[in-house]
């Protein structure tokens, strides 16, 4: 299955040139065009899935451990002290690329919080409605 004009489709086929890190049959891992640090990569499947509701259950278990065998050799390669996992899923979560791909941030110690937000203080009956709301 590929997306008809599919940047990413085309980048993880190899029909257009990316600095590639890793690649098996089934996954491309490249550099980030806009990088938030120093090796942030994105693993893109080579077949297209729009985002996580599309993505077959045995792509979800391969793509987790191939963020594993990255961050590893990242951490040994790169030094980095830390590592986020970033996967955005639709426009209002800041998915601009309709293809699933999972991001890898190496992090260091900068002192820079780029994946941060601002807790809220939710009461004990609004944590049980949503729980409910989501289970129910
Ligand atoms: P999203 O916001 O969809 O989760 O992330 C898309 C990511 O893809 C962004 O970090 C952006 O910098 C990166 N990107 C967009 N187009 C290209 C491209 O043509 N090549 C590469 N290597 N990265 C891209
Ligand atoms: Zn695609």
């Amino acid at each position: 299955m590929r997306g008809e004009g599919c940047i990413f489709c085309k980048i993880a086929n190899g029909e257009i040139p990316s600095n590639t890190l890793y690649e098996d049959e089934g996954y491309r891992v490249i550099l980030d065009l806009g990088p938030a640090t120093k090796g942030h990569a994105l693993i893109l499947p080579k077949e297209h899935y729009a985002n996580l509701y599309e993505l077959p259950d045995e792509n979800c278990a391969e793509v987790l451990k191939l963020a594993k065998k990255m961050a590893v050799r990242m951490k040994e390669k790169l030094g980095c002290t830390g590592m986020n996992l970033v996967q955005n899923n639709g426009e209002s979560a800041g998915q601009t690329v309709h293809h699933f791909h999972m991001h890898l941030i190496p992090r260091y110690d900068d002192g820079s919080r780029i994946v941060s937000w601002t807790p809220g203080e939710p009461s004990a009956e609004e944590l049980a409605r949503i729980r409910d709301t989501i289970c129910g």
